[in-house]
């Protein structure tokens, strides 16, 4: 089946770039050579969405968040809402990446409550979800997604469901230089667009709809055969999105 899914290439610049040197890096994905039948976006660190948000404005660039908290204000120290992302022109934002999950202490009952709190305030949530390696040498694969899908979408209508996109990442490929193979990933997105109507989180056609990206260091070198796989529906690149070149690159894979 041909696939109507847009592709998505999202940078995740994690904790890295100052303001000046973010508005550098966005100004030249800006207005760099590339190519415009995918939709791009990028997720600085909050202390440089709101330079960053100034600059995409005006651009076909999209913004998103790398967090957030779910309350929409409240004495919650250190933490940013959504209420506050969504004033900045924010419009996705990444929850449950493994980073969250693993330094953090983050579980998917918080994680869902913040996709639940994004969808309330307009906000387009990426779910991150992936197996560590000893999970997969186990051969546990099935069941941690099922876990992280049905706590993470947990209470959501199918609709709701669909507007959510999925990145998976599986925790031994990030930031380690070990991708998976192109195989390994479009087996496992296949399984979650198959999980997604079997643990009745959406029907068929809405399952169809949902964007699943693959993570886990993509490079220009490697993205065209990800994106080559039928299920795969982008990327959510981390390392090689902080330089322009290189995500570039991966964008006009
Ligand atoms: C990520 O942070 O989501 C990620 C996939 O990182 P990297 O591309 O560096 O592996």
């Amino acid at each position: 089946m041909t696939s109507t899914r847009t592709p998505l290439i999202a940078g995740n610049w994690k904790m890295h770039k100052t303001v000046a040197e973010s508005e550098s890096l966005v100004r030249d994905i800006i207005n760099g050579d590339r190519r415009k039948d995918v939709d791009v976006l990028v997720a600085p660190p909050f202390t440089s969405l709101h330079a960053v948000a100034r600059l995409v404005d005006t651009s076909d660039v999209g913004l998103a968040a790398q967090n957030m908290h779910w309350e929409k204000q409240g004495a919650y120290t250190g933490e940013v809402s959504p209420l506050m992302l969504a004033d900045l022109g924010v419009e996705f934002v990444i929850l449950g990446h493994s980073e969250r999950r693993h330094i953090f202490g983050e579980k998917d009952e918080g994680i869902n409550r913040k996709v639940i709190s994004a969808l309330a305030h307009g906000l387009k949530p990426i779910l991150c979800v992936g197996e560590t390696l000893e999970e997969r040498r186990a051969e546990k694969i099935y069941g941690v997604l099922e876990a992280q899908l049905l706590g993470g979408l947990s209470g959501l209508q199918p609709d709701e469901t669909a507007r959510v996109t999925i990145a998976y990442e599986p925790v031994w490929a990030i930031g380690t230089g070990h991708t998976a193979t192109p195989d390994q990933a479009q087996a496992v997105h296949r399984l979650i667009r198959r999980q997604l109507i079997d643990l009745s989180l959406c029907n068929k056609d809405l399952a169809n709809r949902v964007r699943i990206l693959y993570g886990g260091s993509v490079k220009a070198s490697n993205a065209t055969e990800i994106m080559a796989q039928p299920d795969v529906d982008g990327v959510l690149v981390g390392g090689a999105s902080l330089s322009a070149g290189e995500f570039l690159g991966i964008i006009n894979f």
